[in-house]
C-alpha cells in the first residue's frame, strides 16, 4: 500500500521506451500463449535470452498497485511482472539482480490508454527498491512496431520478418485448436496436442527463425496440421459457426475472458476468434493511410521539405504491409490443402465495408474500426452469431457495441457483448446459453459459412 500511495502523481525514474535489449533476459507478457511462446523462441534464435511470463497468477498484485481506473489488461500485465519479480526474488535470494531483465511491453498511439501502460507500470516498478533498474523496452505503432534501436542494426529486419511469421503461425495454431476441439474424438485431446505442438514449434523457430528458412517452418506447421486433423471425429456433424471480435488482449487472453471460447463450445459452437496478426497488419495499414494523407496535405500546401520524409514513410509502411500480407497469405495457403481452417481478411476489406455502409471511419482509429468491419464481414460470410469480448469500460469496444447492435438485429444475426473485469458474473453462462440457442436457430434456418474462406 505504501508503494501504491507513493506512485500517485510520480514521474518515471527508470528507463522506458526503445531500449536496446543487450545481454539481458527479455520478459514477454503472455497475452496469447502461442504468440508469446513463439516470439520468445524467435528472440532466443537471434541470440537474445527470452521467456514468456507466467500469467494471471499475480492479479491480486496488479489490483493492489492500480487505482481501479486503469484498463483491466493493464492490471493483468502489471500483476504478471510483479509476480515474476516476487518469485525470482524467492528463487535467487540476494543474487536477484533487476538489472538483468528487460520487460517487453509494446505500446499503441492514438486515443487509447494502451499508450500509457508502460509509463504507468514504470512508475509502479520505480516505487519498489531497486526495480528502477528493471528496464521496460517498448515498440510502438508510431513506426509500425520497428525493432530498430532495440536489436543490433544487422538483426532488425530479419527479426521483424521472423517475428511476424511467428505471430501468423501462432494464429494458425489457435485456429487449429478451435477447429479440432469441438469435434475431437476424446475430450482433452486437442488442448494436449496443441500444447505439445507449440513446444515443437519453439524449437523450429529457434533454429530456422534467424535464417528466415520459412519453408522449413511451414513444413513443420503442415505436419502438425496433418496430425491434428486425425483427432477430428468425422461422425460429429458441423456446428454453428461463431465469430469473435473485440479488444485484442481480452479476446486472446483466455484467463481474463474466463475461457469464453470453451464455454461457447460447451453449448455447441465452433468459434473463430479474430487473429493477432490482424492488429500487426492494421498498424502498417494505418501508418500507410496516415502517410498518404500527409503527402497529399504537404503537396497541397507546397511544403516540399516535409514532403520527402512523408514519401519515405509512405514507402516504408507500404512495403511493410505488402510483406505482411504476402507472408500471411503464404502460411494460410500452405495449410489450406490439409485442413479447412478459416482464412483471415485484409484490413482494406474492412475499411471498404465501413465506407460502403458509412458506419464508422478509420480516421477515428482504434480497434473499433476492425471490430465493426469484421462483424459485418463475418455476418455476410455466413457466420451464425458474433461475440464482442472486451474489458469493462473499454472505449473502442463500447463504441463497437453501440454501432453494431441495431445493425445486427436488423440483419437477424445473434450478437453478444461480453465485457470482463475479473469478477464472476453469475448471469454470464445463462447469456451464452441463450445466445447459442439463437445461433442454433440461425444455423438451422440458413446453414453456415463454408470453411477455407476469408471473411
Ligand atoms: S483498447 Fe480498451 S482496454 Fe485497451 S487501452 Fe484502449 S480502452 Fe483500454
Amino acid at each position: 500500500m505504501e508503494a501504491r500511495r507513493k506512485n500517485q502523481g510520480e514521474k518515471p525514474v527508470g528507463t522506458v521506451g526503445k531500449i536496446r535489449l543487450g545481454k539481458r533476459t527479455v520478459l514477454i507478457p503472455e497475452m496469447n500463449r502461442a504468440a508469446a511462446l513463439l516470439l520468445a523462441a524467435t528472440f532466443r534464435g537471434f541470440g537474445v535470452e527470452a521467456k514468456a511470463l507466467e500469467t494471471y497468477k499475480g492479479l491480486d498484485l496488479g489490483k493492489e498497485y492500480t487505482s481501479g481506473k486503469e484498463c483491466y489488461p493493464c492490471q493483468v500485465t502489471l500483476g504478471d511482472i510483479l509476480y515474476f519479480v516476487q518469485k525470482e526474488k524467492e528463487r535467487l535470494g540476494s543474487a536477484f539482480d533487476p538489472g538483468q531483465y528487460v520487460y517487453f511491453l509494446p505500446e499503441s498511439d492514438g486515443p487509447c490508454r494502451f499508450g500509457l501502460y508502460n509509463r504507468f507500470q514504470r512508475i509502479v516498478l520505480d516505487s519498489f527498491p531497486g526495480l528502477n533498474r528493471l528496464t521496460i523496452s517498448s515498440i510502438t505503432t508510431r513506426d509500425g512496431y520497428s525493432f530498430s534501436g532495440i536489436l543490433e542494426k544487422d538483426k532488425v529486419l530479419d527479426f521483424q520478418k521472423s517475428g511476424y511469421v511467428a505471430v501468423v503461425v501462432a494464429d494458425i495454431m489457435d485456429r487449429l485448436l478451435w477447429r479440432i476441439r469441438p469435434y475431437e474424438k476424446k475430450a482433452g485431446m486437442a488442448d494436449e496436442f496443441i500444447e505439445i505442438s507449440l513446444h515443437k514449434l519453439e524449437k523450429t523457430f529457434e533454429k530456422h527463425g534467424p535464417t528466415k528458412d520459412f519453408n522449413k517452418i511451414l513444413d513443420e506447421v503442415v505436419r502438425i496440421t496433418e496430425e491434428g486433423k486425425t483427432l477430428i471425429d468425422p461422425k460429429i456433424p458441423p456446428k454453428p459457426l461463431i465469430g469473435m471480435v473485440g479488444e485484442i488482449f481480452l479476446r486472446t487472453h483466455v484467463q481474463s475472458n474466463q475461457e469464453i471460447i470453451r464455454l461457447l463450445e460447451k453449448y455447441g459452437a465452433e468459434v473463430v476468434n479474430a487473429s493477432v496478426a490482424e492488429w500487426a497488419n492494421y498498424v502498417s495499414y494505418d501508418g500507410l493511410r496516415n502517410a498518404k494523407a500527409q503527402v497529399r496535405l504537404n503537396l497541397k500546401q507546397l511544403r516540399f521539405s516535409l514532403l520527402w520524409s512523408k514519401l519515405k514513410e509512405l514507402l516504408g509502411f507500404g512495403i511493410d504491409l505488402y510483406y505482411k500480407e504476402y507472408r500471411q497469405n503464404q502460411v494460410y495457403k500452405r495449410v489450406e490443402p490439409v485442413l479447412d481452417l478459416v482464412g483471415d481478411h485484409k484490413i482494406s476489406h474492412l475499411e471498404e465495408i465501413l465506407k460502403e455502409k458509412d458506419l464508422f471511419s478509420f480516421d477515428v482509429a482504434t480497434e473499433a474500426c476492425l471490430s465493426i468491419g469484421s462483424i459485418i464481414s463475418c455476418s455476410r460470410a455466413g457466420y451464425n452469431g458474433m461475440v464482442n469480448v472486451y474489458p469493462f469500460t473499454c472505449m473502442p469496444s463500447t463504441t463497437t457495441s453501440a454501432v453494431v447492435k441495431p445493425l445486427m438485429s436488423e440483419l437477424g444475426i445473434p450478437y453478444l457483448d461480453a465485457p470482463y473485469d475479473s469478477s464472476i458474473q453469475p448471469s454470464r453462462e445463462a447469456a451464452i446459453r441463450t445466445f447459442m440457442y439463437q445461433a442454433e436457430q440461425h444455423f438451422n434456418r440458413h446453414g453456415r459459412m463454408r470453411r477455407n474462406s476469408a471473411h
